[in-house]
């Protein structure tokens, strides 16, 4: 089959270009001059560097936000819990990074920390969020790196090694967002979930 070519002009491949996402991220159809591309890149630097004013910024009301792990192998079981255990499908925001939990409070990953308490942060304020979900899994290369082989050699100890981060990200999370009802848990490579924390 010939592949038509992509035509910025044509209304047929401007259809469904949204001119803002829900983070605030311009979109645009039509590829960027260089002036236009650097004003634009100036834009958005000046937008995250600024203090935070997101009074303007695309906001509305969601369930919750997912915390979870980068392991491609857990990313579907993720999905399913959000979408069928809690029927959130498309109202919850998404971060991910190594070791979901494990890399917002592991001593090893501190560089991580701030990063996605800023994040949380944006998502309270932008889709006031009622709900945090965070979900480790087994096997997980992240959490072995961050507290050592020892603390994941056996299911027994793995088990331990997650209800200690998990219940450390709770206290976290209790500190900063007291109002926000935090949901933690393990996911088996079966994909099943199991709370914990
Ligand atoms: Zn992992």
């Amino acid at each position: 089959m010939a592949l038509r070519r992509y035509d910025p002009d044509s209304p047929r491949d401007q259809i469904g270009q949204l001119p803002v996402c829900g983070c605030g991220t311009l979109l645009r159809a039509k590829p960027l001059g260089r002036r236009r591309f650097l004003g634009l890149s100036l834009a958005t630097v000046a937008l995250w560097a600024a203090p935070l004013d997101l009074a303007n910024a695309a906001s509305g009301h969601y369930e919750a936000m997912l915390l979870t792990c980068i392991d491609p192998r857990f990313v579907t079981a993720a999905r399913n819990y959000m979408v069928d255990a809690k029927h959130w499908k498309d109202n919850y925001s998404l971060f991910s990074f190594a070791g979901a939990a494990v890399g917002a409070v592991a001593p090893k990953l501190e560089g991580w920390h701030q990063t996605f308490w800023d994040n949380l942060g944006i998502t309270l304020q932008l889709h006031n969020i009622k709900n945090l979900v965070a979900l480790d899994h087994r096997d997980c290369g992240a959490a072995e790196l961050a507290y050592g082989k020892e603390a994941v050699a056996t299911p027994k100890l793995e088990t331990e090694t997650h209800r200690k981060v998990l219940a450390e990200f709770r206290a976290e999370v209790g500190k900063r967002h007291p109002q926000l009802r935090v949901i933690t848990g393990l996911i088996a490579k079966s994909g099943k979930v199991e709370m914990l924390g």
